[in-house]
């Protein structure tokens, strides 16, 4: 497979929201690092992110969606979690919260779990792609399973090591500004946990 590397004007995009509409996986930037981005309904899809990346399959991939009304026909949403929207979406933070049992989402994507990692990323180029192709994407780091998470299409592509040949496309949107992944909130018997530090300050969500 050739790796296309797409640039994100509307004829890049189109092109980017056709590839993942046939169950391709295509790389795209957000603010913390390049995602690998498939439909997240779409289960075969989103084996290729699992089967290009080499992640073991029990990992669960965080989905990403357009805006809040999104992220509600998915999961349900606590008070907290609301409040948490309010204040830091769109933005790196992944909200670890109820999947609604009509969420459509493949079983791949939550590792068989009864929750879901959602999260609303601000960057134009995933906003745009979320919009042109009208699917939740599951998106990992778009680097194979136990290499840096890249934040530039060329690490995304790069030979010693990247995604080039495994991947249809990346869309290049330049470097991500955080640089770093989303800090990840869940819920443990109702008291919000922090699961993972990222690009929101665990003291700003506090
Ligand atoms: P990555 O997509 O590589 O940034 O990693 C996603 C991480 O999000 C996983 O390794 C989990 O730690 C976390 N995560 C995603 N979905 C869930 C979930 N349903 N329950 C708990 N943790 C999750
Ligand atoms: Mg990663």
């Amino acid at each position: 497979m050739q790796t296309l590397r797409l640039i994100p004007d509307p004829a890049g995009l189109a092109h980017a929201a056709r590839l993942l509409a046939q169950g391709c996986c295509v790389a795209m930037p957000t603010e913390t690092v390049y995602g690998l981005a498939a439909d997240a309904r779409d289960g075969t899809a989103v084996a290729r992110i699992y089967q290009a990346k080499g992640r073991p399959s029990f990992n669960p991939l965080i989905v990403h969606v357009a805006d809040l009304a999104a992220a509600q026909a998915i999961a349900d949403l606590p008070p907290q979690a609301l409040a948490l929207e309010q204040a830091f979406w769109p933005g790196a933070l992944t909200l670890v919260v109820p999947l609604r049992a009509d969420a459509g989402i493949a079983g791949l994507v939550t590792a068989g779990l009864d929750t879901i990692g959602i999260r609303v990323p601000a960057h134009p180029v995933a906003q745009a792609l979320l919009r042109a192709c009208g699917a939740p994407l599951a998106a990992p780091s778009a680097n194979a399973s136990g290499r840096i998470s890249p934040t530039t299409a060329d690490h995304v592509l790069d030979p010693d090591g990247g995604l080039d040949g495994r991947i249809a496309a990346v869309l290049d949107g330049g470097a991500c500004p955080v640089g770093v992944e989303s800090t990840i909130v869940g819920w443990q018997d109702g008291r919000a946990t922090l699961l993972r530090p990222g690009g929101i300050p665990a003291e700003a969500i506090a």
